[in-house]
């Protein structure tokens, strides 16, 4: 059938004298088998499972579909908060839609009476996240259905509503790419959008407010498009989570805490990927700084026989715990210590409501491997525990936190307070009776934090280093500090490892042995995430590298590349890496294996080091990086790579400024110019950022 429609398409196009025909009709036009090339579609045509939304729609009897586009889980969360605010406000019939699992094709069939919702999530340099990449090449890449030039006739998508909302960091270029993209490109194909296209600011931590400042008029919109009808809500819950007596954490299908039913089983085996985490071997840990308040951690992780591969550059992904103090913490808080190891089965009420937790599973684990019960806490989510306050005074006050924003940010959000602590802040009293459903919609799935690898693959193929700095910061106005949930439980490994038989990093208590001892040995899940932050191909080309802190991971990494390669006499180009960070003596991360290499490589190496605590004025990379101005210039006459690593939010900008100054400045250019070949170096490749 594949042959008969491509011969048939290429009578069309000889006929019609031109293969512009094709790129110019509507993509609609082309009758398509949609189940033809995906590989995912055979798979879930295979399973039974249809990818079709017009008929998943149908059989489910949904007037609602809300799609996410998801990197990090955010998008995914405000996807099911939509979806129970829509049903239980106005009454819609609302499913979540991871947007992979449906084909695109379609939508042209998508009724009038029903609606999408497009929750998307933009990712780096403006890109879509890795479940909605297809998604984005359907309706923005070159084949894609909006480069048909869709007039007023043909509108494929006339008859549908869509609401959109965007997930994006100001702090880079490509603000909420994503979301605008998609939106432009529904609208060309006639889609009507239901309210203004949302986008939720994560680089101004305004994500939440944003969202939920968006939300309600788009709420007002869609009732009016839809003639629905407002009610009060009342709590429904999502999922049924009953207790199972006869079950004890010690049988065999009772999740503990494992990713998979083969982890489990004790059968974990590859391909392994973001679901399917390989649980491996930490060979080395050691500390980096030489003071005693903060932690960076250097580790070497083994992938030897795991199948794994990575490139220089690469990320990899560690599966966290979360810590004990913290767990017992929100038991506590919602009353469920004494059960804590109840086995527990969780079951979506409505066929489309995906459970996010393996199951069954005991309160405990749950808790600990899978929620993320430390994160800061959503108003949203605080005002939906007030009908399940345990006195009526802390309802009121739940009521006000809900209502109030300034009052909310002063009393919770300023305080840095998770959950549990908020609730802890608000009454002594346990909250018994929230029901565990809503704590398992309310949070997000426990997700795990990508690292920049630092060591070359090239070097050491089997072994990934890390290079993380463990996160405890107090923020101002704060009574008390925060602490990162991977980066400690990393701490509590590198404390085992080295010989303490109770790790205890600020009195936080870890799980450290896993699920079933699994992770015994030292061992920590982990999956690979391919970047295209890559090395020139050919080692003759200079390389121009900026990394204070830890954004010195891949560089690090680079540079061990570099050196062996010009150890083994191949002609390497100049190597030059500006780092940054507080005191020679105390944060000057592998200063000596840079030394080392020095060695290896003689005067291509080239380290500029930025002390901001040294001297009388504070000096950082950006400062280095204007005073060596010729040389950098002269460096990208010779088409040196640029690339920048760490902190999004000030230094990579800053740096992207200065070195628009320095083209500018050394080429005589007008300062917009300089700013332009920035651009330029962007989209050809040879200005790349690993930034976060
Ligand atoms: P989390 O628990 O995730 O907390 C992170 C921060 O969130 C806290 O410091 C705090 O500011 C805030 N926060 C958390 N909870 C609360 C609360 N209740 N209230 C208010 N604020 C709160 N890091 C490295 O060290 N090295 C690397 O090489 C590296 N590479 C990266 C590469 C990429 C592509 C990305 C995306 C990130 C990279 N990171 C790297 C960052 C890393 O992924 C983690 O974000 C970082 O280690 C913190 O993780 P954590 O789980 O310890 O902290």
């Amino acid at each position: 059938a594949q042959l008969d429609t491509l011969d048939l398409v290429v009578l069309v196009a000889l006929l019609v004298g031109s293969v512009a025909y094709f790129t110019k009709g509507s993509y609609w036009a082309v009758p398509k088998d949609p189940y033809a090339s995906s590989a995912v579609a055979n798979n879930a045509a295979k399973s039974g499972k249809t990818r079709d939304i017009v008929e998943k729609m149908d059989e489910t009897n949904k007037n609602c579909v809300i799609f996410y586009g998801s990197q990090t889980g955010t998008a995914e969360d405000y996807a099911s908060r939509l979806a129970k605010e829509g049903s239980q406000r106005f009454g819609l019939k609302t499913m979540v839609a991871d947007i992979e699992d449906y084909d695109y094709e379609n939508l042209d069939k998508f009724p009038e009476d029903k609606v999408a919702f497009f929750v998307l999530a933009t990712y780096g340099e403006g890109e879509p996240t890795d479940n909605a990449v297809e998604f984005y090449q359907f309706f923005t890449g070159e084949d894609a259905a909006f480069e048909s030039g869709a007039t007023a006739e043909d509108s494929p998508l006339s008859a549908m509503k869509y609401v959109a909302f965007g997930l994006g960091n100001n702090t880079y270029e490509h603000y909420n790419a994503m979301v605008r993209q998609v939106d432009a490109a529904l609208s060309k194909l006639g889609a009507q959008r239901i309210g203004t296209a949302g986008e939720g600011d994560d680089g101004a931590g305004t994500m939440e407010e944003d969202f939920l400042a968006w939300k309600e008029p788009m709420w007002a919109a869609l009732t009016e498009a839809m003639g629905l009808q407002e009610r009060e809500a009342t709590y429904e819950a999502v999922f049924s989570v009953t207790e199972d007596e006869l079950k004890t954490p010690e049988d065999d299908s009772v999740y503990l805490g494992e990713p998979t039913s083969a982890h489990r089983e004790g059968a974990a085996k590859g391909p392994y990927s973001a679901h399917n985490p390989y649980v491996a071997p930490i060979v080395e840990s050691s500390e980096l700084f030489t003071v005693k308040d903060r932690n960076c951690l250097h580790m070497e992780i083994s992938i030897a026989g795991s199948n794994l591969s990575y490139q220089t550059g690469d990320h990899i992904a560690i599966w966290p715990t979360n810590a004990g103090a913290e767990v017992d913490r929100f038991l506590e808080v919602f009353g469920i210590t004494e059960k804590r190891h109840s086995v527990i089965s969780i079951k979506g009420i409505d066929v489309t409501a995906k459970v996010p937790i393996p199951t069954p599973t005991t309160y405990d684990a749950a808790v600990r491997y899978y929620m993320e019960v430390c994160a800061p806490v959503s108003r949203q989510f605080v005002s939906t525990l007030a009908a399940f306050a345990p006195d009526e005074e802390s309802k009121a006050e739940i009521v006000r936190l809900g209502n109030d924003k300034d009052y909310f940010h002063e009393k919770i959000t300023n305080q840095c307070f998770n959950i549990a602590q908020a609730l802890q802040s608000i009454t002594s009293k346990p909250f018994t009776a929230v029901p565990f459903s809503l704590l398992i919609e309310g949070l997000n799935k426990l997700q795990p934090r990508y690292y920049s690898i630092s060591s070359s693959s090239l070097v050491q193929k089997d072994k990934i280093s890390i290079t993380a700095v463990v996160e405890s910061v107090r923020l101002p106005g704060a009574s008390h500090m925060v602490k990162g949930v991977t980066t400690n439980y990393l701490l509590a490994l590198k404390q085992k490892q080295n010989g303490d038989p109770q790790p205890d990093p600020h009195g936080l208590t870890y799980s450290i042995n896993g699920p079933r001892n699994k992770y015994d040995g030292i061992h920590v899940p982990v999956h690979v995430r391919h970047s295209n932050f890559k090395l020139p191909s050919d080692p003759s080309k200079p390389i121009i590298m900026v990394g204070p802190g830890t954004g010195v991971a891949p560089f690090r990494g680079f540079i061990q590349e570099r050196a062996a390669l010009a150890a083994k006499g191949e002609n390497v180009g100049t190597t030059l890496l500006f780092f940054g960070c507080r005191k020679s003596d105390e944060d000057f991360i592998y200063q000596d294996e840079f030394k080392t290499w020095q060695e290896q490589m003689g005067d291509s190496l080239k380290i500029v080091t930025a002390f901001s605590r040294e001297g009388s004025q504070k000096v950082y990379v950006q400062h280095r990086l204007k005073e060596n101005a010729t040389l950098v210039s002269e460096l990208l006459k010779q088409k040196a790579n640029f690339y920048v690593c760490g902190d999004a939010a000030n230094m990579a900008r800053e740096v992207n400024l200065v070195l628009g100054h320095i083209i500018a400045e050394q080429r005589g250019m007008p300062a917009e110019k300089g700013e332009e070949m920035v651009k330029h170096m962007r989209s050809s490749g040879s200005y790349q950022e690993d930034v976060w």
